[in-house]
């Protein structure tokens, strides 16, 4: 059984297959030294994900040995380490779950030839959505390009049949050890240094993406309004685990079914809400996996004619959170120092890029691809389209959000801003907003003086707006004429 990106024991697929099917089971997880070598070109740095990973693998290798059996932990190219190991242990076969993205597909490709080639099977599983992307189609069997169509015909699909736990607790005798290549290396060998991860609550491997369950529970009816403050515990912040399969999606989908039926004739229907963000990424995963190209193009072909600016300067103060707008400069410190960024602020701050600076969302979309706990290249590239207007089923182009806005209604005390941007601490909740429209003396006052304090607003946020029209409306208006 060879773990990725589905680093639990419970409700596992494969897990299931391979110990339903085989006398004997032995697990690996390779450390894939073609994705980790990238992230520390220059030597030994700190990776909130490795470490997420490198703590989940430990937690699992503990669990395997205290059901009878271990895991195998390797670091080196996936791709030549699993079909070695095959050979290594003698196996018929070996089994994972499936992974959508591109280079996954190609990887998980060669490892099927690999093994091929030595008389091995290869089974691979669903295990990380619920419907994959041939199975919820048009009545013309095609597949849905709007999201509102695809969440009913998802929903039309979804029978208990579908989010039903695999009982791998009943199997696991089958789990066979691999006396001295059992080691969990530490993070040092894998050339990584320690993060703050330890400070963040994330939830440590499967035990911890259940505990988040559980508190996220008692929230979960208020979450339709709750979500959209990112001062309060509004989400779930499962991401990360789902991110890594420390938690099962057939378990949260089926909590969240329950709970939305029993509600379903209440005003708040929390579970409903939620629910339909869990259908968003199985539809994110699927419009990957039909259409690859819009990891480097816009799904709407036509805005790849867009003229984005060219401005390194501008594009390095959004990363560093100098923009001059308190709720996109507090937004991008939470990322920059947590690897967590609250949705409502990804929207603002992707819009921000995009529709403010006018920069390419491509470079944004590297930007929290780098820095996301919960990285994931189906949603953040379906996040960053949807902000940009370039994707299947995205806001039209000349919504723009003011940031201003925003922040008055999703943080109407300052409290998130706050949190983050602490030189802004004694401006009011109302003026806190805007610092910028103060007068001299109560700027000084209040011990924020714009631009020497706190930055001055990067751009006008009305003339952004105007010139964003036109950048968008040309290419617009070229395409019809087309
Ligand atoms: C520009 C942009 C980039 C994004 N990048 C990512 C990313 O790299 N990885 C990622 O998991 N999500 C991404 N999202 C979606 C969303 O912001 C996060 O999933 C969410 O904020 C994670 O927090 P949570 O677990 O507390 O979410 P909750 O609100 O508790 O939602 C539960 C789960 O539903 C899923 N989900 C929620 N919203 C979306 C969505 N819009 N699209 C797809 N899945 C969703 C996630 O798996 C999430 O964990 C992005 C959104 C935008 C606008």
């Amino acid at each position: 059984m060879w773990f990725r990106r589905d680093l639990r024991i419970a409700d596992n697929a494969a897990f299931y297959q391979a110990l339903h099917a085989a006398r004997r089971v032995y697990c690996v997880f390779v450390f894939d030294t073609s994705i980790l070598d990238p992230l520390h070109p220059n030597g030994p740095a700190a990776d909130r994900r490795v470490e997420f990973i490198h703590r989940a693998v430990q937690q699992l290798a503990q669990r395997l040995s205290a059901a009878g059996g271990g895991l195998v932990v390797l670091h080196g190219v996936a791709a030549t380490e699993i079909p070695r190991l095959a050979e290594q242990l003698a196996v018929d076969a070996v089994f994972t779950n499936r992974d959508y993205e591109p280079d996954a597909i190609a990887r998980d490709a060669q490892v099927g030839d690999a093994l091929s080639r030595q008389g091995r099977q290869f089974h691979t599983f669903k295990d990380s959505v619920i419907f994959e992307h041939d199975e919820i189609r048009t009545a013309s069997d095609t597949p849905f390009s709007v999201f509102t169509p695809y969440k009913n015909a998802w929903l039309k699909k979804l029978t208990p049949f579908f989010h039903k736990a695999y009982p791998v607790e009943q199997y696991l005798r089958a789990l066979a050890r691999a006396p001295g290549i059992e080691t969990v290396l530490s993070l040092d060998a894998l050339g990584f240094l320690p993060s703050n991860i330890a400070d963040l609550r994330l939830g440590d491997g499967e035990a911890g993406g259940q505990q988040l369950l559980d508190e996220f529970l008692p929230r979960i009816d208020a979450y339709g309004t709750a979500r959209d403050f990112p001062a309060i515990k509004g989400p779930s912040y499962l991401s990360v685990h789902l991110r890594f399969g420390t938690v099962s999606i057939r378990q949260l989908v089926r909590v969240a079914w329950q709970r939305s039926e029993a509600r379903s004739a209440e005003p708040e229907n929390g579970a409903a809400v939620w629910l339909s963000e869990l259908i968003w990424r199985d539809f994110y995963q699927t419009i990957l996996r039909e259409h690859p190209r819009v990891t480097t193009e816009s799904f709407r072909a036509e805005y790849d004619a867009i003229v984005w600016e060219d401005d390194m300067t501008a594009f390095l103060a959004w990363c560093e959170g100098r923009t001059g707008y308190p709720l996109v400069d507090a937004a991008m410190a939470q990322i920059n120092r947590t690897g967590y960024m609250h949705n409502r602020l990804r929207m603002v701050t992707a819009s921000f890029l995009t529709k403010d600076l006018g920069i390419d969302w491509r470079w944004g979309e590297r930007y929290f691809a780098r820095h996301l706990n919960d990285y994931d290249l189906a949603a953040n590239n379906g996040g960053w389209q949807w902000a940009a207007s370039t994707g299947c089923d995205a806001q039209p182009y000349f919504r723009i959000f003011n940031p201003v806005t925003q922040s008055e209604r999703f943080d109407p005390e300052g409290k998130f801003i706050r949190r983050y941007l602490p030189q802004l601490e004694r401006l009011s909740g109302k003026e806190i907003h805007a610092p910028w429209l103060l007068s001299g003396e109560r700027q000084r006052e209040a011990g924020c003086v714009v631009g020497i304090d706190y930055p001055a607003p990067l751009v006008d946020h009305a003339e952004a707006r105007v010139k964003t029209l036109a950048r968008y409306g040309k290419v617009k208006r070229t395409a019809n004429a087309a």
